[in-house]
């Protein structure tokens, strides 16, 4: 598999675990070249459900966006990159294992903040309170963004 960060050809397979229902593998893949790693999900025709906003649009899901919001959510906060694709990680399996098409965007909202809880109290609290107001990852991260100006 070809690493997605500098398309190395030589990726390694560093882990394979079998998700909790026995539904999809994931393997934790690294690069030979850049040492980056990445997870790959093995399941027959594996697609994330699409996001319903609240306005009703539906977008499709987007790791990245997710990332952004908890890097944001957790800048200077004593938690790890990895700690952050863990939490990402833990999501994505909720989200495939839900085996619906669509998944409103709240309750992606809510997964993010189950997983900030654990991985940082400090963070949590303080987008606790927030939280009420955003209806989703990019409204969180538009938060995020005023607090952090
Ligand atoms: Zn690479």
């Amino acid at each position: 598999m070809k690493c997605p960060f500098c398309g190395h050809a030589d990726t390694q397979v560093v882990e394979t675990r079998m998700a909790e229902d026995g539904d999809f593998i994931r393997r934790r893949r690294q690069c030979a070249h850049c040492e980056k790693r990445f997870t790959t999900y093995e399941r027959p025709d594996v697609t994330f459900p699409a996001v319903v906003k609240k306005d009703g649009r539906r977008i499709e899901y987007e790791r990245g966006k997710l990332l952004a919001s908890f890097h944001l959510a957790l800048r200077k906060r004593p938690v790890s990159t990895e700690q952050i694709d863990g939490a990402v990680e833990r999501i994505e399996e909720k989200l495939l294992n839900l085996g619906v098409r669509e998944v409103p965007s709240s309750r992606i909202g809510e997964l993010v903040m189950r997983e900030l809880k654990k991985l940082d109290k400090v963070a949590y609290v303080r987008f606790a309170s927030v939280y009420r107001s955003f209806e989703d990852v990019d409204d969180f991260k538009n938060v995020v963004d005023e607090i952090r100006r």
